[in-house]
């Protein structure tokens, strides 16, 4: 069991607020707070998971203000008899700094798994420092950034996914990024990878036990099995670590490229998009979005919106705007809106435009939806069902193909807006639900990875895993296998924390905030 100092440190935010909580955990947390907290019971007579209402004070104050008389200098504790509505000790007053609720939840259920105190207080930043500056001097040591949970990681409540989770759970700006995070933090990636290394494991093992013990391991017909296994677990890693992109656009937003030639309606359909933020931050809409990345809320899936400035550039500046800026924009893409514009012919600006497009994901919004329509629906399908279906006419036997390579979805999504009457928003966000969110969008609980960390950890097991299945291929010695599933073990260790050094944990929980 880890032991340390006991920590305290302001848990929520560093400003002012009506209720701001102070968390004091460690060995001494309870004695510590029974010096400074005056209520109708001390805290250590206090039941877990029980509150309590009193008030802060300064024993020192105290101390000094009064004779022995109902202060207990043993302990510092100021009995309920002698508390602060006791008439008969006028001294006290002063001595208070807030009046609060305190919350105790003893060891070992806590989040910390150590006696826990919290201190509702009144949330202002000079008042919490105030209490906390007291809990430093009767006996507690302000906590690092992360310091709770990496006790609950090092005293083995959690696993390292399940305490990286805990930021992610905070720092979530979207459902879909709070359903991942959450998922985590309820221990499913741990479960998973938990359940991969013991199949591992227990391969490993059963090699070594048929090496030293031959005549009762037999190894006859092993190799199938373990090819089998191999396969089977390397099919989940890589699973689990392509989810990675996923997890990247549930938590930082689906980078969005608006593609579409001059007067199109770029323009409109990005204001369409920023409607509902714009409604948030009226202000300072115009002033600072040229330089800023955009993000726009679209029910519930963010959409990081790429090079905004340019499109704005456009309105003025069409030439300015140049190709390759436009490519570079498309690359780094998740998500195309290329706008066509329904008004207009579809002329050559457009097919190029398309053409470039393919390997995308992309929709297709046919703006001006107001206006007489005048773009030939049946040329405009056809050509992005060529591009992104890879529906294209083999010359050479004159059957339709498909190019793999080209292939994206299997129909082309296109959607008929008007972006100057916000008409097609909710359908638009409906589709990106469907394209991004699918798996969720079918309640399914699949993992997915958002952390960088754990997406090598998973590379680098899956590697490992690869020259198993050569060596099983080549026919090497056993011991070959043994070596590369270890070192997939180990791998997959990093993601829960077995096997993470000490100062790369210290680096993960660095990077939490305060009070966490
Ligand atoms: P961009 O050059 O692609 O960014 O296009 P803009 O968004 O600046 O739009 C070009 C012109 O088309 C502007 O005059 C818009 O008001 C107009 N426009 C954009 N969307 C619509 C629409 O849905 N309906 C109509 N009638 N006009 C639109």
């Amino acid at each position: 069991m880890y032991s340390g100092d006991t920590i305290c440190a302001i848990a929520t935010g560093m400003a002012g607020s009506g209720i701001g909580i102070i968390r004091v955990s460690g060995d001494r947390a309870i004695e510590i707070c029974d010096r400074i907290f005056v209520g109708r019971k001390k805290v250590s007579e206090m039941e877990t998971f029980t509150a309590a209402y009193g008030h802060i004070v300064d024993p020192a104050v105290i101390e000094e203000n009064t004779s022995d008389e109902g202060f207990d200098g043993d302990n510092g504790h100021v009995s309920a008899e002698s508390g602060i509505n006791n008439r008969k000790m006028p001294d006290m007053k002063e001595a208070v700094i807030d009046e609060v609720v305190v919350l105790v939840m003893k060891a070992p259920h806590s989040y910390t798994t150590e006696d826990t105190v919290e201190i509702d207080c009144h949330g202002g930043v000079f008042l919490m420092e105030k209490v906390l500056g007291l809990l430093v001097r009767e006996g507690a040591r302000v906590a690092e950034p992360g310091e709770f949970t990496k006790r609950a990681y090092l005293n083995g409540r959690i696993d390292m996914s399940e305490a990286e989770a805990v930021m992610d759970v905070i720092n979530a700006e979207t459902e879909s990024a709070l359903s991942a995070s959450v998922g985590q933090l309820r221990g499913d990636l741990r479960e998973k990878i938990a359940s991969i290394r013991e199949e591992i494991l227990y391969n490993t093992a059963y090699i070594e036990s048929a090496l030293d013990d031959p005549e009762n391991y037999s190894l006859d017909g092993f190799n199938e099995k373990l090819a089998e296994s191999v396969e089977r677990i390397d099919g989940e890693v890589k699973r689990l670590a392509q989810s990675f992109d996923e997890g990247r656009i549930v938590r930082e937003g689906i980078r969005t490229a608006i593609i579409g030639k001059p007067n199109a309606g770029k323009s409109s359909v990005l204001n369409m998009l920023l409607m509902e933020e714009r409604a948030i931050v009226t202000d300072v809409a115009g002033t600072t979005r040229d330089t800023l990345e955009e993000y726009a809320r679209l029910s519930g899936v963010l959409l990081k919106l790429i090079d905004t400035a340019g499109i704005r550039e456009t309105e003025d500046k069409v030439e300015k705007i140049g190709v390759d800026k436009a490519q570079e924009n498309i690359k780094a893409a998740d998500l195309i809106l290329f706008v066509a514009d329904g008004a207009r012919p579809l002329d050559d600006d457009d097919k190029r435009i398309i053409r470039s497009l393919a390997g995308k994901k992309v929709i297709t919004l046919i703006n001006k939806e107001d206006l007489p329509v005048a773009i030939n629906r049946t040329e405009l399908d056809a050509l992005l069902k060529e591009v992104f279906c890879g529906e294209t006419l083999d010359l050479t036997d004159g059957k339709t193909v498909s190019a793999d390579a080209k292939r994206n979805t299997t129909e082309p999504h296109i959607l008929t807006i008007s972006a100057k009457e916000g008409q097609g928003r909710d359908e638009l966000a409906a589709l990106i639900k469907e394209m991004f969110l699918a798996g969720e969008a079918k309640g399914n609980s699949q993992i997915v990875i958002s952390n960088e960390r754990h997406k090598n950890a998973l590379y680098d097991a899956s590697q490992a895993l690869g020259r198993v299945k050569e060596s099983l291929e080549n026919g090497l010695p056993e011991d070959f296998y043994t070596i590369d599933l270890m070192a997939a073990y180990e791998s997959l260790g990093l993601i829960t924390g077995e096997t993470l050094a000490d100062d790369l944990a210290d680096k993960i929980f660095a990077e939490f905030c305060m009070g966490k």
